[in-house]
C-alpha cells in the first residue's frame, strides 16, 4: 500500500487490489475522497515540485481541504513526515481517511485555525499555505519560524494575492501565475475554459 514498488509496475504505486497509480507528483484527483475543495492535480504537481521535499523534512499544510498536499508530500519518500492544520471538522475527518486509504498514517491531522493552533506543534522544515493566509498568520510565520524554513503559498483571490506580492516585496523569493485551461465543450464544438489563475510565491524565510 501506498509507497512499495510493485514487481510488475515500474513507478507505480499500488493501494489495494485494481488500483494503479503513477509515482510522480500530481495523482489523480480521483484517488483522493473530497467536497470540492482541492488542489487539482496540475496545479498539486507544480506545488509539489515547489515544495521540493528532501529526506527526512517536516511539513506544515496549513488549510488541508482534503488533504492532497501532505498526502503527496508523505509519498514521495517514507522518511517525509507531514502535519495539516484544517479549522473544519469535516475535512479534518476525511483528510484521515483519506490518509488511510492511502497508507499514510505518518500524516498528523491538526483539527484548528491557523495561526491559532500552531504554537506547540513541531516546528516544520517546510510549510505550505492552501487555506487561511492572513497578515497575522504571515507575521506569526516570519517571527516563529527560523530563517532556513521553506515557504509555498498558493492565492487564487484577489486579496491573498495582494498579500503575496507584499510580502514577496518584503522577503524575495519567486512569484509564478499559474494560468491553465482545459478543452471542454462549447455547444457542438469545444472551448478552452479557464480555470482561476493561482498565484504562487516560494520563499526561504
Ligand atoms: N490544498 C488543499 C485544499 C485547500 S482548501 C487540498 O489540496 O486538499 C482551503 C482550506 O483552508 C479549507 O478547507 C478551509 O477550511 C481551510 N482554512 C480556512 N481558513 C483557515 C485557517 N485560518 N487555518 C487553517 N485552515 C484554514
Amino acid at each position: 500500500l501506498g509507497g512499495f514498488d510493485h514487481p510488475v509496475c515500474v513507478g507505480l504505486e499500488v493501494a489495494g487490489e485494481g488500483r494503479a497509480f503513477p509515482k510522480a507528483s500530481g495523482k489523480p484527483d480521483e484517488i483522493f475522497e473530497t467536497d470540492g475543495q482541492i488542489t487539482k492535480r496540475p496545479v498539486r504537481a507544480l506545488t509539489l515540485s515547489a515544495l521540493a521535499p528532501q529526506r527526512g523534512e517536516h511539513l506544515w499544510d496549513i488549510g488541508g481541504g482534503t488533504g492532497s498536499i501532505s498526502i503527496e508530500w508523505l509519498m514521495c519518500d517514507p522518511t517525509l513526515t507531514a502535519t495539516t492544520i484544517e479549522p473544519r471538522a469535516d475535512r479534518a475527518e476525511r483528510i484521515r481517511r483519506n490518509a488511510d486509504t492511502l497508507g499514510q498514517d505518518r500524516l498528523n491531522v491538526v483539527h484548528g485555525t491557523a495561526p491559532g493552533s500552531l504554537g506547540g506543534l513541531t516546528l516544520p522544515d517546510v510549510v505550505f499555505i492552501g487555506g487561511g493566509l492572513s497578515n497575522e498568520l504571515m507575521e506569526w510565520l516570519h517571527a516563529a519560524l527560523p530563517e532556513v524554513t521553506r515557504l509555498v503559498a498558493n492565492a487564487v483571490t484577489l486579496e491573498s494575492e495582494a498579500l503575496l506580492a507584499q510580502w514577496q516585496n518584503k522577503l524575495g523569493g519567486e512569484l509564478l501565475r499559474i494560468e491553465l485551461a482545459q478543452a471542454s465543450a462549447l455547444g457542438p464544438r469545444r472551448g478552452w475554459k479557464s480555470a482561476f489563475p493561482v498565484v504562487q510565491w516560494s520563499v526561504t524565510l
